[in-house]
């Protein structure tokens, strides 16, 4: 089979099918490659089998500084399947029993709402908090640089926050949980760039940019369904089980690519959103930078359990400080699902998990229990109806130091080939934000006409 389009895009995650969208809305005939059976990449829902439970591949948190984001849902008509939190309000539960709430007055202007909300947090000590100012002084000195100051991508967060005075306290209880939530990957191995990216955008911006917002259905229908029957409606082919297995190039010039199972899709121009594991099994283009081709990718574990009764007091999620789950989330409550019929239903996350990968999904069940016992004592009376282990080892890209120099621009790359992905250089770090902004660039050079 041969079909021409003005558009061929490779990937349907948030890239893919930002960018998409996008180009469809602006009148263009655009075709999107997936190799999987269903769309969402990294971020999709599916039928727990056995049960009427929709599943994510893992607990996804949005934010207020989400904001392409929004406008991509926006877009495609489902906006309002995502809510946007009223404030700040982060509740921690520790391995010793002590539990702590930051929360941020939401009618303070940024970073007086944070000032305010860490003043206070019952988590750190006076000179724990004094300590701070000193990283408030360096964000404030760099906000307006166009990219994290040079010296970040050479050290780790840990590195970081310790060469500004951090304590080891206001690190563990407040900074960690926070950088390993976005980074996916530890405080000692995660470099600084992507965290001062993190604080810039959530705590810097506008008081309304560190506010949570949480999909009130699973993922696949909160952006993927919708964003699928927006294109097609607009003229757009979406393909699935479509692996691409070469960029075709003429003349210098990438003018589509060929499937697996032997099709060649035709288009005036190529936007690739495979993430770089994959991309870089694809013969590239002569000349095109690789610095990438060394990425590597961190995992994501995460543990679904249905128990008889509710344990997290109400919260719609927790931080867990001192255990091995980092974060726990009230999906009944998120759902707003009647859980007196079916369970209260938790999804707990462990980021980073590299150590637990291998790990058979009782053993993880076994360490789940351990820390909601250590952290949430009316656990210990829970009983767990059923569990679910969902593990995504691809998960993100390991920002390690040095990552970011090596992130190429979304946008062209080559003669008709646009690089777009979470993981391209979109001065945030490798999350869905990152990803849409991406999309959304390219889309935008692609339909601004920019020189080929
Ligand atoms: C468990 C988990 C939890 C996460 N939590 C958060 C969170 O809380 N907040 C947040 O912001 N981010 C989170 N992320 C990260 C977020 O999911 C990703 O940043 C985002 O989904 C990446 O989108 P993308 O379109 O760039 O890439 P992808 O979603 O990976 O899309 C690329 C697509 O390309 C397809 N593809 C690959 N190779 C080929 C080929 N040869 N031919 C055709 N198609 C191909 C893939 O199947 C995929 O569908 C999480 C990720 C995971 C896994």
């Amino acid at each position: 089979m041969e079909s021409t389009f003005d558009i061929l895009i490779l990937g349907g995650g948030f890239a893919g099918l930002s960018c998409a969208a996008a180009l469809a809305e602006a009148g263009a005939k655009v075709l999107l490659a997936e190799k999987k059976s269903h769309l969402g990449g990294r971020a999709f829902s599916f039928r727990d089998p056995g049960s009427e439970d929709v599943l994510d591949n893992g607990q996804h948190l949005f934010l207020g500084c989400y904001r392409e984001t929004r406008r991509f849902l926006d877009r495609v008509g489902a906006a309002e399947r995502l809510t946007l939190l009223p404030k700040v309000r982060m509740a921690y539960a520790s391995v010793t029993g002590r539990k702590d709430v930051l929360s941020c007055p939401g009618f303070l202007p940024a970073p007086w709402h944070l000032k305010i909300g860490l003043l206070g947090f019952s988590g750190l000590s006076l000179s724990d908090k004094l300590g701070l100012s000193r990283l408030d002084v360096y964000m404030r000195r760099h906000l307006s640089d166009a990219e994290a100051p040079a010296e970040l991508d050479r050290m780790t967060v840990r590195q970081w926050l310790s060469s500004l005075g951090q304590s080891a306290r206001a690190q563990t209880v407040l900074w960690d949980p926070i950088a390993l939530g976005a980074l996916n990957d530890d405080p000692t191995v995660a470099g600084a760039a992507g965290f001062f990216q993190v604080l810039r955008e959530a705590f810097y911006r506008d008081a309304a940019s560190a506010r949570p917002a949480l999909a009130s259905v699973g993922l696949s229908e909160l952006y993927a369904l919708p964003a699928a029957r927006f294109i097609e409606s607009r003229g757009g082919r979406i393909m699935t089980l479509a692996k691409i297995s070469g960029l075709i190039e003429q003349n210098g010039r990438i003018c589509g690519a060929a499937t697996e199972d032997g099709q060649t899709l035709s288009a005036g121009a190529v936007v690739s959103t495979l993430p770089p594991w994959d991309l870089a099994r694809l013969k590239l283009p002569e000349g095109l930078s690789d610095g990438w081709k060394k990425f590597a990718a961190s995992p994501i574990v995460g543990i679904n359990l249905w128990l008889d009764r509710p344990v997290l007091g109400g919260e719609l999620f927790a931080g867990m400080i001192g255990t091995d789950i980092e974060w726990a989330f009230n999906k009944s409550l998120i759902f707003k699902e009647d859980a007196k019929s079916r369970g209260h239903y938790l999804s707990l996350v462990i980021s980073g998990a590299r150590k637990h990968l291998k790990r058979p999904p009782a053993e993880l069940e076994a360490i789940a229990a351990r820390d909601l016992s250590a952290c949430f004592p009316e656990f210990r009376k829970a009983k767990i109806l059923r569990s679910r282990v969902v593990k995504e080892p691809l998960a993100t890209l390991s920002p390690v130091p040095g990552t970011e120099t090596a992130r190429p621009a979304p946008g062209l790359a080559h003669p008709g080939l646009y690089l777009a992905g979470d993981w391209t250089r979109t001065g945030l770090p490798a999350t869905i934000e990152s990803a849409v902004v991406s999309g959304h660039r390219s889309a935008a050079q692609i339909v601004k006409g920019e020189p080929q």
